[in-house]
Protein backbone atom coordinates (compact mmCIF):
# COMPACT_ATOMS: atom_id res chain seq x y z
CA UNK A 1 0.00 0.00 0.00
CA UNK A 2 1.11 3.67 -0.94
CA UNK A 3 0.62 6.20 1.77
CA UNK A 4 2.35 9.35 0.38
CA UNK A 5 2.66 12.73 1.84
CA UNK A 6 0.04 15.08 0.27
CA UNK A 7 -0.80 18.90 0.10
CA UNK A 8 -3.56 17.85 3.04
CA UNK A 9 -0.24 17.02 5.52
CA UNK A 10 1.97 19.88 5.02
CA UNK A 11 1.95 23.68 6.55
CA UNK A 12 2.94 25.95 3.82
CA UNK A 13 2.12 28.87 5.37
CA UNK A 14 3.83 31.52 4.53
CA UNK A 15 6.52 29.45 3.16
CA UNK A 16 7.87 29.11 -0.57
CA UNK A 17 7.04 25.71 -2.37
CA UNK A 18 8.05 24.35 -5.43
CA UNK A 19 5.29 22.62 -7.47
CA UNK A 20 5.55 20.76 -10.28
CA UNK A 21 3.02 20.17 -12.68
CA UNK A 22 1.96 18.95 -16.10
CA UNK A 23 1.42 22.12 -17.96
CA UNK A 24 2.66 19.89 -21.12
CA UNK A 25 -0.47 21.33 -22.57
CA UNK A 26 -0.84 21.45 -27.07
CA UNK A 27 0.38 25.09 -28.68
CA UNK A 28 -0.10 26.13 -31.91
CA UNK A 29 1.42 29.47 -33.07
CA UNK A 30 2.35 30.21 -29.70
CA UNK A 31 -1.67 29.57 -28.45
CA UNK A 32 -2.51 26.96 -26.10
CA UNK A 33 -5.39 24.84 -28.11
CA UNK A 34 -6.41 22.65 -25.03
CA UNK A 35 -6.13 23.56 -21.62
CA UNK A 36 -7.26 20.71 -20.01
CA UNK A 37 -3.91 19.97 -18.14
CA UNK A 38 -3.99 23.65 -16.98
CA UNK A 39 -7.39 22.93 -15.52
CA UNK A 40 -6.31 19.95 -13.79
CA UNK A 41 -3.74 21.51 -11.81
CA UNK A 42 -6.07 24.39 -10.24
CA UNK A 43 -7.52 21.61 -7.17
CA UNK A 44 -3.79 21.80 -6.08
CA UNK A 45 -2.52 25.29 -6.77
CA UNK A 46 -5.81 26.76 -5.05
CA UNK A 47 -5.62 24.36 -2.13
CA UNK A 48 -2.02 25.83 -1.57
CA UNK A 49 -3.34 29.29 -1.82
CA UNK A 50 -5.87 29.32 0.34
CA UNK A 51 -3.22 27.70 3.06
CA UNK A 52 -1.11 30.90 2.72
CA UNK A 53 1.75 28.79 0.94
CA UNK A 54 4.23 31.18 -1.51
CA UNK A 55 3.87 29.18 -4.62
CA UNK A 56 6.56 28.97 -7.35
CA UNK A 57 5.07 26.39 -10.52
CA UNK A 58 6.77 24.49 -12.58
CA UNK A 59 6.56 22.00 -15.78
CA UNK A 60 8.18 20.93 -18.99
CA UNK A 61 6.67 21.31 -22.21
CA UNK A 62 7.64 19.77 -25.54
CA UNK A 63 10.98 18.66 -25.43
CA UNK A 64 13.49 21.28 -26.97
CA UNK A 65 16.90 20.56 -26.50
CA UNK A 66 17.70 23.76 -24.37
CA UNK A 67 16.54 27.61 -24.54
CA UNK A 68 13.78 27.44 -27.27
CA UNK A 69 11.20 30.37 -27.64
CA UNK A 70 8.18 27.96 -28.99
CA UNK A 71 8.72 26.27 -25.54
CA UNK A 72 7.90 28.71 -23.73
CA UNK A 73 5.52 28.62 -20.55
CA UNK A 74 4.93 32.43 -21.16
CA UNK A 75 1.15 31.46 -22.71
CA UNK A 76 0.29 28.85 -19.42
CA UNK A 77 0.97 31.60 -16.85
CA UNK A 78 -1.59 33.88 -19.10
CA UNK A 79 -3.74 31.18 -19.31
CA UNK A 80 -3.18 30.16 -15.66
CA UNK A 81 -4.21 34.03 -14.49
CA UNK A 82 -7.10 33.99 -16.06
CA UNK A 83 -8.20 30.60 -14.59
CA UNK A 84 -7.02 31.57 -10.94
CA UNK A 85 -8.57 34.88 -11.54
CA UNK A 86 -4.76 36.49 -9.71
CA UNK A 87 -1.74 37.85 -11.24
CA UNK A 88 0.84 34.41 -11.89
CA UNK A 89 4.06 36.40 -12.21
CA UNK A 90 6.65 34.73 -15.18
CA UNK A 91 9.90 34.46 -14.78
CA UNK A 92 11.25 34.60 -18.06
CA UNK A 93 14.98 33.05 -17.46
CA UNK A 94 16.58 30.71 -20.16
CA UNK A 95 18.33 28.79 -17.57
CA UNK A 96 15.14 28.43 -15.79
CA UNK A 97 16.43 29.53 -12.32
CA UNK A 98 17.72 32.37 -13.05
CA UNK A 99 17.54 36.23 -12.03
CA UNK A 100 14.13 36.84 -12.87
CA UNK A 101 13.21 33.75 -10.67
CA UNK A 102 14.93 34.45 -7.91
CA UNK A 103 13.62 38.37 -7.46
CA UNK A 104 10.16 36.73 -8.41
CA UNK A 105 10.39 34.15 -6.02
CA UNK A 106 11.68 36.71 -2.99
CA UNK A 107 8.39 38.91 -3.71
CA UNK A 108 6.31 36.56 -3.04
CA UNK A 109 3.31 37.04 -0.41
CA UNK A 110 1.44 34.77 0.75
CA UNK A 111 -1.39 33.02 -1.91
CA UNK A 112 1.12 34.62 -4.15
CA UNK A 113 1.59 32.36 -7.70
CA UNK A 114 4.62 32.43 -9.91
CA UNK A 115 5.79 29.90 -12.98
CA UNK A 116 9.25 29.59 -13.90
CA UNK A 117 10.01 28.66 -17.43
CA UNK A 118 10.07 25.44 -18.86
CA UNK A 119 12.39 22.82 -17.31
CA UNK A 120 13.56 21.40 -20.23
CA UNK A 121 15.42 24.51 -21.17
CA UNK A 122 18.39 22.95 -19.27
CA UNK A 123 19.33 19.65 -20.74
CA UNK A 124 20.31 18.47 -17.50
CA UNK A 125 16.57 18.60 -16.50
CA UNK A 126 16.53 14.56 -18.16
CA UNK A 127 19.35 13.45 -16.53
CA UNK A 128 18.89 14.24 -12.91
CA UNK A 129 21.80 16.42 -12.79
CA UNK A 130 22.47 17.76 -9.39
CA UNK A 131 22.92 21.70 -10.49
CA UNK A 132 19.96 22.20 -11.73
CA UNK A 133 17.95 20.18 -8.64
CA UNK A 134 19.66 22.26 -6.07
CA UNK A 135 19.08 25.38 -8.45
CA UNK A 136 15.25 24.32 -8.22
CA UNK A 137 15.28 23.81 -4.74
CA UNK A 138 16.94 26.93 -3.75
CA UNK A 139 14.06 29.00 -4.93
CA UNK A 140 12.01 27.20 -1.77
CA UNK A 141 11.75 26.91 2.03
CA UNK A 142 12.62 23.24 1.57
CA UNK A 143 9.08 21.97 0.80
CA UNK A 144 8.15 20.71 -2.93
CA UNK A 145 4.85 19.18 -3.76
CA UNK A 146 4.89 16.56 -7.02
CA UNK A 147 1.40 17.23 -9.08
CA UNK A 148 2.79 15.66 -12.37
CA UNK A 149 2.20 12.28 -13.18
CA UNK A 150 2.74 11.98 -16.56
CA UNK A 151 6.60 11.83 -15.66
CA UNK A 152 6.46 9.93 -12.62
CA UNK A 153 8.18 7.23 -14.51
CA UNK A 154 11.12 9.39 -15.54
CA UNK A 155 13.45 10.66 -13.14
CA UNK A 156 14.41 13.91 -13.86
CA UNK A 157 15.80 17.18 -11.73
CA UNK A 158 12.28 18.49 -11.60
CA UNK A 159 10.26 15.82 -10.05
CA UNK A 160 13.34 13.52 -8.34
CA UNK A 161 16.56 15.26 -8.06
CA UNK A 162 14.79 18.27 -6.46
CA UNK A 163 13.46 16.01 -3.61
CA UNK A 164 17.05 15.43 -2.54
CA UNK A 165 17.85 19.07 -1.41
CA UNK A 166 14.23 19.54 0.15
CA UNK A 167 13.07 18.59 3.94
CA UNK A 168 9.59 17.99 2.74
CA UNK A 169 8.10 16.06 -0.55
CA UNK A 170 4.18 15.55 -0.68
CA UNK A 171 1.93 15.07 -4.01
CA UNK A 172 -0.09 16.57 -5.36
CA UNK A 173 -4.12 15.98 -5.82
CA UNK A 174 -3.76 14.45 -8.98
CA UNK A 175 -0.73 12.22 -8.10
CA UNK A 176 -2.41 11.16 -4.90
CA UNK A 177 -5.68 9.74 -7.53
CA UNK A 178 -3.30 8.12 -9.43
CA UNK A 179 -1.88 6.39 -6.93
CA UNK A 180 -5.25 5.47 -4.77
CA UNK A 181 -6.41 3.96 -8.02
CA UNK A 182 -3.87 2.71 -10.33
CA UNK A 183 -1.58 1.79 -7.46
CA UNK A 184 -3.55 0.75 -4.52
CA UNK A 185 -6.64 -0.19 -6.31
CA UNK A 186 -5.02 -2.65 -8.67
CA UNK A 187 -2.91 -4.24 -5.67
CA UNK A 188 -6.02 -4.62 -3.47
CA UNK A 189 -8.59 -4.24 -5.49
CA UNK A 190 -12.21 -5.58 -4.37
CA UNK A 191 -13.57 -8.47 -5.86
CA UNK A 192 -14.35 -10.01 -9.02
CA UNK A 193 -11.39 -7.92 -10.17
CA UNK A 194 -11.31 -7.96 -14.35
CA UNK A 195 -8.75 -6.63 -16.32
CA UNK A 196 -9.45 -5.55 -19.65
CA UNK A 197 -6.50 -5.52 -22.07
CA UNK A 198 -6.12 -4.82 -25.89
CA UNK A 199 -4.17 -2.42 -28.06
CA UNK A 200 -1.37 -3.20 -31.05
CA UNK A 201 1.28 -5.03 -29.83
CA UNK A 202 1.23 -7.76 -27.03
CA UNK A 203 5.07 -7.42 -26.68
CA UNK A 204 4.47 -3.99 -25.00
CA UNK A 205 2.38 -5.07 -22.52
CA UNK A 206 4.22 -8.21 -21.80
CA UNK A 207 4.86 -7.15 -17.93
CA UNK A 208 1.60 -6.19 -17.68
CA UNK A 209 0.05 -8.73 -18.26
CA UNK A 210 2.32 -10.87 -15.87
CA UNK A 211 1.88 -8.50 -13.34
CA UNK A 212 -1.89 -8.25 -13.61
CA UNK A 213 -2.63 -12.40 -13.99
CA UNK A 214 -0.78 -12.39 -10.36
CA UNK A 215 -3.98 -9.71 -9.28
CA UNK A 216 -6.91 -10.45 -11.54
CA UNK A 217 -10.12 -12.76 -11.45
CA UNK A 218 -10.45 -12.57 -15.23
CA UNK A 219 -8.14 -11.32 -17.77
CA UNK A 220 -9.94 -10.43 -21.27
CA UNK A 221 -7.29 -9.64 -24.42
CA UNK A 222 -8.67 -8.23 -27.23
CA UNK A 223 -7.64 -5.81 -29.77
CA UNK A 224 -4.52 -6.38 -32.17
CA UNK A 225 -2.84 -8.24 -29.54
CA UNK A 226 -5.52 -11.09 -29.07
CA UNK A 227 -4.23 -12.44 -32.65
CA UNK A 228 -1.24 -13.44 -30.81
CA UNK A 229 -3.32 -15.53 -28.40
CA UNK A 230 -5.74 -16.71 -30.91
CA UNK A 231 -2.82 -18.16 -33.17
CA UNK A 232 -0.90 -19.60 -30.08
CA UNK A 233 -4.36 -21.51 -29.38
CA UNK A 234 -3.94 -22.94 -32.84
CA UNK A 235 -6.17 -20.66 -34.94
CA UNK A 236 -6.07 -19.52 -38.02
CA UNK A 237 -5.81 -15.40 -38.03
CA UNK A 238 -5.05 -14.34 -42.02
CA UNK A 239 -3.06 -10.93 -42.54
CA UNK A 240 -4.64 -9.77 -38.89
CA UNK A 241 -1.61 -8.09 -36.43
CA UNK A 242 0.59 -11.24 -34.83
CA UNK A 243 3.65 -11.51 -33.00
CA UNK A 244 5.42 -14.84 -34.04
CA UNK A 245 8.18 -13.90 -31.52
CA UNK A 246 5.58 -14.01 -28.66
CA UNK A 247 3.64 -17.45 -29.70
CA UNK A 248 5.10 -19.22 -27.08
CA UNK A 249 5.30 -15.94 -24.02
CA UNK A 250 1.29 -16.52 -25.10
CA UNK A 251 1.13 -20.25 -24.41
CA UNK A 252 2.79 -19.78 -21.46
CA UNK A 253 0.14 -16.96 -20.07
CA UNK A 254 -2.67 -19.45 -21.23
CA UNK A 255 -0.88 -21.88 -19.18
CA UNK A 256 -0.47 -19.69 -16.37
CA UNK A 257 -3.78 -18.23 -16.09
CA UNK A 258 -5.10 -22.31 -15.59
CA UNK A 259 -2.59 -22.67 -13.10
CA UNK A 260 -3.70 -19.90 -11.17
CA UNK A 261 -7.80 -20.17 -11.98
CA UNK A 262 -7.29 -16.90 -13.56
CA UNK A 263 -10.18 -16.94 -16.18
CA UNK A 264 -8.65 -15.73 -19.56
CA UNK A 265 -11.23 -14.45 -22.39
CA UNK A 266 -10.23 -14.11 -25.82
CA UNK A 267 -12.32 -13.47 -29.00
CA UNK A 268 -14.70 -15.81 -30.05
CA UNK A 269 -15.60 -13.73 -33.10
CA UNK A 270 -13.58 -10.63 -35.09
CA UNK A 271 -14.57 -8.21 -37.80
CA UNK A 272 -12.66 -9.14 -40.89
CA UNK A 273 -11.56 -6.88 -43.88
CA UNK A 274 -9.34 -7.30 -46.52
CA UNK A 275 -7.60 -3.67 -46.63
CA UNK A 276 -6.77 -1.16 -43.70
CA UNK A 277 -9.29 0.77 -44.79
CA UNK A 278 -12.65 2.01 -42.88
CA UNK A 279 -14.53 1.87 -46.03
CA UNK A 280 -13.26 -1.60 -47.03
CA UNK A 281 -16.18 -4.16 -47.48
CA UNK A 282 -16.45 -6.42 -43.78
CA UNK A 283 -17.97 -8.97 -42.11
CA UNK A 284 -18.12 -11.25 -38.94
CA UNK A 285 -15.80 -14.29 -38.96
CA UNK A 286 -16.81 -16.81 -35.89
CA UNK A 287 -12.77 -18.36 -34.67
CA UNK A 288 -11.17 -20.42 -37.54
CA UNK A 289 -12.94 -18.63 -39.96
CA UNK A 290 -10.41 -15.74 -40.67
CA UNK A 291 -9.22 -16.33 -44.26
CA UNK A 292 -5.67 -15.90 -45.28
CA UNK A 293 -6.28 -12.58 -47.24
CA UNK A 294 -8.16 -11.29 -44.64
CA UNK A 295 -7.16 -9.30 -41.29
CA UNK A 296 -9.18 -9.09 -38.23
CA UNK A 297 -9.84 -5.31 -37.11
CA UNK A 298 -11.91 -5.45 -33.98
CA UNK A 299 -13.84 -7.92 -32.06
CA UNK A 300 -17.29 -9.05 -32.86
CA UNK A 301 -20.73 -9.27 -31.24
CA UNK A 302 -20.57 -12.66 -29.57
CA UNK A 303 -17.17 -11.34 -28.40
CA UNK A 304 -18.56 -7.84 -26.94
CA UNK A 305 -21.38 -10.14 -25.18
CA UNK A 306 -18.68 -12.85 -23.68
CA UNK A 307 -17.08 -9.74 -22.56
CA UNK A 308 -20.01 -7.82 -21.68
CA UNK A 309 -21.16 -10.58 -19.51
CA UNK A 310 -18.05 -11.15 -17.92
CA UNK A 311 -17.95 -8.05 -16.56
CA UNK A 312 -21.27 -7.65 -15.22
CA UNK A 313 -20.41 -8.98 -11.60
CA UNK A 314 -16.85 -6.92 -10.97
CA UNK A 315 -16.28 -4.86 -8.54
CA UNK A 316 -12.79 -3.30 -9.92
CA UNK A 317 -12.05 -2.89 -13.66
CA UNK A 318 -8.73 -1.44 -15.12
CA UNK A 319 -8.96 -1.27 -18.82
CA UNK A 320 -5.68 -0.64 -21.16
CA UNK A 321 -5.92 -0.53 -24.74
CA UNK A 322 -8.45 -0.19 -27.51
CA UNK A 323 -10.64 -3.31 -28.51
CA UNK A 324 -9.88 -2.84 -32.53
CA UNK A 325 -9.22 0.54 -34.60
CA UNK A 326 -11.32 2.16 -33.24
CA UNK A 327 -9.58 5.22 -34.56
CA UNK A 328 -11.45 4.02 -37.95
CA UNK A 329 -15.51 4.66 -37.02
CA UNK A 330 -16.27 1.26 -38.65
CA UNK A 331 -14.05 -0.54 -36.66
CA UNK A 332 -14.72 1.10 -33.14
CA UNK A 333 -17.81 -1.31 -32.09
CA UNK A 334 -15.90 -3.68 -30.11
CA UNK A 335 -14.25 -0.42 -28.36
CA UNK A 336 -17.65 1.73 -27.75
CA UNK A 337 -19.26 -1.38 -26.46
CA UNK A 338 -16.68 -2.19 -23.94
CA UNK A 339 -17.04 1.42 -22.74
CA UNK A 340 -21.05 1.37 -22.13
CA UNK A 341 -20.51 -1.80 -20.54
CA UNK A 342 -17.93 0.02 -17.74
CA UNK A 343 -19.82 3.14 -17.69
CA UNK A 344 -22.85 1.12 -16.74
CA UNK A 345 -21.16 -0.33 -13.87
CA UNK A 346 -23.17 -0.30 -10.99
CA UNK A 347 -20.81 0.28 -7.65
CA UNK A 348 -17.78 -0.83 -9.48
CA UNK A 349 -14.47 1.11 -9.51
CA UNK A 350 -13.72 1.59 -12.90
CA UNK A 351 -10.28 2.46 -13.57
CA UNK A 352 -9.37 3.83 -17.20
CA UNK A 353 -5.01 3.33 -18.39
CA UNK A 354 -3.92 6.37 -19.86
CA UNK A 355 -3.54 6.98 -23.77
CA UNK A 356 -5.96 5.42 -26.27
CA UNK A 357 -8.43 3.65 -23.60
CA UNK A 358 -8.30 7.37 -22.00
CA UNK A 359 -9.00 9.05 -25.36
CA UNK A 360 -11.71 6.65 -26.57
CA UNK A 361 -13.99 7.11 -22.62
CA UNK A 362 -13.21 11.17 -23.42
CA UNK A 363 -14.34 11.25 -26.67
CA UNK A 364 -17.02 9.15 -26.03
CA UNK A 365 -18.37 11.23 -23.47
CA UNK A 366 -18.12 8.46 -20.77
CA UNK A 367 -15.33 10.13 -18.92
CA UNK A 368 -17.78 11.55 -15.77
CA UNK A 369 -19.05 7.94 -15.68
CA UNK A 370 -15.24 5.99 -14.90
CA UNK A 371 -13.91 6.39 -11.62
CA UNK A 372 -10.69 7.20 -12.68
CA UNK A 373 -8.88 7.70 -16.16
CA UNK A 374 -5.34 7.99 -15.82
CA UNK A 375 -3.59 11.11 -16.88
CA UNK A 376 -0.26 9.37 -17.70
CA UNK A 377 0.24 7.08 -21.39
CA UNK A 378 3.87 5.75 -20.39
CA UNK A 379 3.67 6.23 -16.62
CA UNK A 380 0.32 4.13 -16.45
CA UNK A 381 1.73 1.51 -18.10
CA UNK A 382 4.58 1.08 -15.80
CA UNK A 383 2.28 1.39 -12.77
CA UNK A 384 0.31 -1.68 -14.39
CA UNK A 385 3.41 -3.24 -14.57
CA UNK A 386 4.00 -3.37 -10.82
CA UNK A 387 6.85 -1.37 -11.47
CA UNK A 388 8.15 1.68 -8.60
CA UNK A 389 7.71 4.97 -9.95
CA UNK A 390 10.92 7.26 -9.30
CA UNK A 391 8.24 10.49 -9.27
CA UNK A 392 6.28 8.62 -6.67
CA UNK A 393 8.88 7.31 -4.30
CA UNK A 394 10.46 10.05 -3.79
CA UNK A 395 7.66 11.65 -2.08
CA UNK A 396 7.73 11.37 1.55
CA UNK A 397 5.73 8.48 3.30
CA UNK A 398 2.78 9.75 5.84
P1 LIG B 1 -1.47 0.50 -27.91
O1 LIG B 1 -0.73 1.79 -28.09
O2 LIG B 1 -0.60 -0.70 -27.87
O3 LIG B 1 -2.47 0.55 -26.79
O4 LIG B 1 -2.30 0.31 -29.24
C1 LIG B 1 -3.28 1.18 -29.66
C2 LIG B 1 -3.49 0.96 -31.14
O5 LIG B 1 -3.86 -0.38 -31.36
C3 LIG B 1 -4.58 1.81 -31.72
O6 LIG B 1 -4.01 2.75 -32.59
C4 LIG B 1 -5.43 0.81 -32.49
O7 LIG B 1 -5.78 1.24 -33.78
C5 LIG B 1 -4.53 -0.40 -32.58
N1 LIG B 1 -5.29 -1.65 -32.75
C6 LIG B 1 -6.26 -2.12 -31.98
N2 LIG B 1 -6.76 -3.27 -32.48
C7 LIG B 1 -6.10 -3.51 -33.61
C8 LIG B 1 -6.18 -4.53 -34.61
N3 LIG B 1 -7.06 -5.52 -34.52
N4 LIG B 1 -5.33 -4.46 -35.65
C9 LIG B 1 -4.44 -3.45 -35.75
N5 LIG B 1 -4.31 -2.47 -34.84
C10 LIG B 1 -5.13 -2.50 -33.79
Amino acid sequence: MLNKKSVDDINVQGKKVLVRCDFNVPLKDGKITDDTRIVAALPTIKKLVADGGRIILCSHLGKPKGPNHDFSLAPVAARLSELLGKDVVFAADDEVVGENARAAAANLKDGDVMLIENTRYRSEESKCGEAFSKDLASLTDGIFVNDAFGTAHRSHCSNVGVTKFCDTNAVGYLMQKEIDFLGNAVNDPQRPFVAVLGGSKVSSKISVIQNLLDKVDTLIIGGGMAYTFMKALGQEVGKSLLEADYLDYAKEMIEKAQEKGVKLLIPVDTVVTKEFNNDAPSRIAENGDIQADEMGLDIGPATCKLFADALADAKTVVWNGPMGVFEMPNFAKGTIAIAEVLAGLDGATTIIGGGDSAAAVNQLGYADKMTHISTGGGASLEFLEGKELPGVAAADDK
